[in-house]
């Protein structure tokens, strides 16, 4: 089988298989196994007692027979539930074990697959779970970015389940002096979609030493259909993971909370052990002739999109989340090498089944060779190509604090009103590369780079703690406030940042230990804190509140948005129908003229909400230094 040419048109018309039966599926009298292979010699399918690799518990080999489209199928009779199974395929008359691309669970570490009956996994009433926000746009969303172990390893989270999906199902947890944390917390925020950092299986964490410290975001994935191991309380068992991510969605969303996966198809933790690699040498990433990687991701591979094969896999990926798991919207990460076909295709197939899921991500435009012409990447640039797909604006998060590139660089909240024009684009959902709020994400940190008071801090250091605080929640009014979608990292409202034992600034924490990178619980106690998460609650209660902020179109926007005239060009002052809304980024005050009418005041330096905190009557307003204003003409 040398020199095959994968992503040739006669390969592909040949051996493209359109079933929905890979994998094992199980019945209480069989099971079905079919695993595409069209480069091998001989498949074997290997049923084991137990998940751990390398354990002499062979129950059975059975030959497998040749199939249409390159695929081979084996059925076992009798129950097969929770035996766990790997397949072995010759090529070139090598003989490799790999796990099943298509595993539904999987032993320690994902090396083995599992059959697995998943009914038994699901929680009580789980045909009656559903999406809190399923009648919702794009828009009306609010999303808060959380990793798993994150919320949960302080000791002041007073949570029982450390590190764990179950962590997050609990109720009534306190701070020692009171405050809610976990579940309680992120609800009482008013946040609507939590967006949690990869929680399919991925391989940076050894489950087999969980005793051990570690921590990793997890952007390297080994079984895209699994959940993670390290965060179940067991992950040798493989039905046990899949039962209490279910049982964590489905407390989410009885507590009002829809749920974002982020997912890594665009690369695989390592290309030459991942299964679909070894099933179908090389077939999942972009290899050249000569052997060499695509390498676009910076993580060593590229994953080959435009395949046929590996296309299904992903639309079959996205769409068993959605199904089994009852996922409410999915995250890309590095969208920019997934070509748009697959991205239309996965949303088509989605949505079929759940038009309420959402789908956003990283459309930066990345290095990549394809294995075929004729493609796009779904890129910010290419936002026309995938309507119903989100890309986070960098345009609005570096107009705000600098661009995350050049440490030294400032923004509109950090004294540098050259990015003011771009700010009032952002403020309209309508940076450069796309006109559409709904395609917009706008944020103004993430887990990559500086949290928002780090950087300011960088870029400010000798400006009071309170002053850094005034642009944090500058930065936060502005994007709240903004048409499109707003993002945060969680932990941006309670003043996050991620320091070293040494008291450096971590600027990549993807490997750091818990104590740089978990919310810091205790630091609720101090009042600037609650301050400003009190201010933070009050701008998504606000966004919640007025419509006029949620536009889906670029033509509602048009219609309905103005700027006025104020007495400095860094001064903006934009209306949306009956909202004002004031941003004074200088270290002076600065009077604003009203329109006609009477206004009531809803946010300003230190409140933010749905009550008024007073009424003007046409005339001047004093918008204070490093601060916003939002008022609304009571008339309209
Ligand atoms: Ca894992």
């Amino acid at each position: 089988m040398k020199n095959v040419n994968y992503s040739s048109p006669e390969f592909e018309k040949t051996y493209t298989y359109t079933g929905a039966d890979l994998g094992a599926v199980w019945s209480e009298k069989e099971t079905r196994f079919r695993v595409w292979a069209p480069t091998a010699e001989a498949v074997t399918l290997n049923l084991y007692e137990s998940g751990t690799a390398g354990t002499e518990d062979l129950l059975e080999k059975i030959s497998m027979q040749p199939d249409v489209n390159g695929t081979w199928i084996a059925v076992k009779p009798g129950n097969l539930n929770h035996v766990y199974y790997t397949y072995s395929v010759t090529i070139d008359g090598k003989e490799k074990e790999a796990c099943d691309p298509y595993a539904k669970a999987c032993g320690v570490n994902g090396r083995r697959a599992m059959v697995l009956n998943l009914e038994e996994t699901d929680p009580t009433d789980w045909e009656n779970d559903k999406d809190p926000h399923a009648a919702e746009r794009i828009t009306d969303a609010i999303l808060y970015e959380l990793h798993v172990r994150d919320v949960s390893m302080d000791a002041a989270s007073q949570i029982v389940n450390k590190g764990k999906f179950l962590g997050l199902t609990e109720t009534g947890t306190k701070t020692p002096s009171g405050q809610p944390t976990g579940l309680d917390y992120i609800k009482e925020l008013g946040i609507t979609h939590l967006h949690l950092l990869p929680s399919f299986d991925y391989g940076s964490v050894d489950e087999a030493r969980l005793s051990e410290p570690q921590f990793n975001w997890g952007y390297d994935p080994v079984n895209y259909n699994v959940p993670e191991g390290s965060y179940a309380t067991d992950p040798y068992h493989g039905e046990v993971r899949v039962r209490e991510m279910k049982q964590m969605i489905k407390t989410l969303h009885e507590n009002g909370i829809s749920v974002v996966m982020d997912v890594v198809y665009n690369h695989v933790h390592d290309a030459e052990s991942f299964c679909f690699n070894i099933l179908v040498p090389g077939y999942f990433s972009r290899i050249d002739a000569n052997g060499i990687y695509s390498n676009g991701s910076f993580c060593g591979n590229d994953t080959a999109s435009e395949r046929s094969m590996v296309k299904k896999f992903i639309v079959d990926s996205v769409s068993y989340w959605a199904d089994e798991y009852h996922i409410d919207g999915f995250r890309f990460d590095l969208a920019g090498l997934i070509d748009t076909e697959t991205i239309n295709a996965l949303i088509a197939e989605v949505e079929k089944k759940h038009p309420n899921v959402i789908f956003y991500g990283e459309g930066w435009t990345m290095p990549t060779n394809l294995t075929k012409a004729g493609y796009t990447m779904a890129t910010q640039l290419n936002s026309d190509k995938t309507p119903k797909f989100a890309y986070f604006s960098d345009t609005i998060r570096d107009g705000l604090k600098g661009s995350v590139l050049r440490e030294e660089e400032t923004g509109y909240v950090t004294d540098n009103f050259e990015t003011t024009e771009q700010i009032k684009k952002c403020l309209l959902g309508q940076a450069d590369w796309c006109k559409s709020p709904s395609q917009t994400v706008n944020y103004a940190s993430c887990h990559d780079n500086n949290t928002l008071l780090d950087r300011i801090s960088i870029n400010m250091p000798n400006a009071s703690f309170e002053e850094k605080v005034a642009r944090n929640r500058l930065a936060a009014a502005i994007y709240m406030l903004s048409q499109g979608v707003p993002f945060l990292q969680a932990g941006e409202e309670i003043l996050r940042t991620k320091v070293d034992e040494s008291g450096n600034f971590v600027e990549n924490s993807y490997a750091s230990s818990d104590l740089v990178n978990c919310i810091k619980w205790k630091t609720l106690d101090e009042k600037m804190y609650q301050e400003t998460l009190a201010y933070y609650k009050g701008l998504i209660r606000f966004r919640k509140a007025h419509e006029e902020l949620r536009y889906a179109t670029a033509e509602e926007v048009e219609a309905n948005a103005k700027f006025l005239e104020t007495p400095f060009a860094y001064v903006i002052a934009l209306q949306v129908k009956k909202i004002l809304m004031v941003f004074n980024p200088s270290m002076e005050a600065v009077e604003i003229e009203l329109p006609e009418g009477s206004w009531d005041v809803y946010v300003d330096a230190e409140h933010a909400g749905t009550e008024s905190i007073k009424t003007i009557v046409t005339g001047m307003v004093s918008v204070d230094a490093i601060s916003a204003m939002v008022l609304v003409n009571t008339a309209l």
